[in-house]
């Protein structure tokens, strides 16, 4: 049981923070509820920054996780622009602030997401390269990519992971150029393997985008402070006014690491390494988001899985695992991504290697399918493309770990729940 006069302190208020503080208050937790974040903006989700919001589609109060009136009706003591910089194991507290406010917790959580991978090229520092991982970095691109599509400029961006496909699409649609540099053979190639990776490229040629595959960046060149230019590694000069760095991000591990709570290495995936219960190797410190490293009992290994659905279920997981309750989080890892006209839902964990067949059900050409991974016959990951409403299956189909007939799998006539029962 858990009494009313301990504090909860959370740290990092992004998806996982904001939900971990509702969840608190909706499971009837009276003591004190903290929340720091180093932004300024109240919580919010990232997804519509470079969809919907980046697009002008949707407005800036959308993006919320809620009004800003809610955090005092539920009793959050919400403290914005402040970074919390040190924590004291020994005697239970955080550090924050530029006066260095010290605060005690009787539990900790760590939400403290992750930061984009920086382009350690020459030329970085040129007005015109950007990153998105902030509203304000949206806000930014949002006017460069207006001001590109009227004034025909290019923009080169370096990956073609979710994010880089994402502002190629936005980009596209708002009239500029882009060329996308990536040093594997095809788009999201570790997510997707080859199969599946070039859907999207297919996708984004037809909108003009232009791809250099197998390359990397190795300068921007600029005058006056003014991008001119990409360089690549094979001698290539691509034109451009603007670079986006959408190269991944990096989990925000330092004040976990400076507290000396164990880690995952980065060849491994990085992150806080946490137990089920999403308890790192402190007892009364959790993390969740982006930043932690979660065992996964259906794929047999350790997952840090940077999506929005483990920031919404993994904030709340954390915090129930905080009141003391029974907690194990076993979700399978789901995201989703909107370009152009193809929406679609991906479920499971399927990296390459993993997996010995892929299974297509539907038309790939007309980007109406259902994509599966499948090893020995059990489906390991599913992808819905244009196609609605079977993620429960598709994950019914990856929980159980049935062997499925694989013609059945690919024959649309076959209802998916009528597999592997
Ligand atoms: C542009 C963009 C588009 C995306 N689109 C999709 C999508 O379509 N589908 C999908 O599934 N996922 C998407 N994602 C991923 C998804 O948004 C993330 O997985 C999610 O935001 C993670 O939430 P989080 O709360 O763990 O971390 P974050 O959202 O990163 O929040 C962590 C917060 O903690 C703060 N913080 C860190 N350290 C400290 C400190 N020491 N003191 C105080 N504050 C601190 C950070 O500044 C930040 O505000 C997208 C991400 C981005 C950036």
């Amino acid at each position: 049981m858990v009494d009313a006069d301990q504090t909860f302190v959370i740290v990092g208020g992004g998806l996982a923070g904001a939900k971990a503080a509702e969840t608190l208050r909706a499971e009837g937790f009276t003591g004190r509820v903290i929340l720091i974040c180093d932004e300024r903006d109240h919580p919010y989700e990232r997804p519509p920054l470079s969809k919907g919001y980046l697009l002008g589609k949707a407005e800036r109060d959308s993006v919320f996780v809620h009004e800003p009136a809610w955090y005092a009706q539920h009793d959050i003591e919400l403290h914005l622009g402040q970074t919390v910089d040190h924590i004291d194991r020994a005697a239970k507290t955080v550090r924050f602030g530029d006066d260095g406010t010290l605060v005690r917790y009787d539990k900790l959580l760590l939400a403290t997401g992750a930061e984009p991978r920086r382009l350690d090229i020459p030329g970085t520092d040129l007005a015109g390269v950007h990153h998105l991982r902030r509203l304000a970095h949206a806000e930014r691109l949002k006017g460069v990519l207006a001001a590109l599509g009227r004034d025909n400029g290019h923009l080169v961006i370096a990956g073609a992971g979710w994010i880089g496909l994402e502002v190629a699409a936005a980009a596209r649609t708002y009239g500029a150029e882009v060329t996308v540099i990536e040093h594997g053979p095809t788009p999201l190639h570790s997510v997707l393997g080859p199969e599946l990776g070039n859907v999207f490229a297919q996708l984004h040629r037809e909108h003009g985008v232009r791809f250099h595959f197998g390359a990397r960046l190795t300068e921007i060149v600029g005058q006056d402070g003014m991008v001119l230019a990409a360089r690549t590694d094979d001698g290539e000069e691509h034109p451009a006014h603007d670079v986006l760095a959408a190269i991944g991000a990096a989990p925000r591990v330092g004040l976990a690491e400076a507290a000396g709570l164990e880690l995952v290495d980065r060849a491994s995936g990085g992150g806080i390494a946490v137990d089920e219960r999403l308890r790192t190797s402190d007892p009364d410190i959790y993390a969740a988001g982006d930043v932690a490293a979660f065992p996964n009992a259906l794929f047999d290994t350790r997952l840090r899985v940077e999506h929005w659905a483990n920031a919404l279920n993994g904030g709340p997981a954390a915090a129930r695992a905080m009141l003391g309750q029974d907690v194990t989080y076993d979700r399978v890892p789901y995201f989703f991504t909107d370009q152009y006209d193809l929406g679609m839902e991906y479920s499971g964990w399927a990296p390459p290697g993993s997996y010995d067949q892929v299974v297509i059900r539907g038309d790939v050409g007309k980007r109406e399918f259902i994509a599966f991974w499948a090893k020995e016959g059990r489906v390991l990951a599913g992808m819905n493309v244009n196609v609605w409403d079977v993620t429960e299956p598709i994950q019914k189909l990856i929980t159980s770990g049935a062997v499925v007939d694989t013609d059945a799998l690919a024959d649309p006539h076959v209802p998916l729940d009528s597999l592997g029962a």
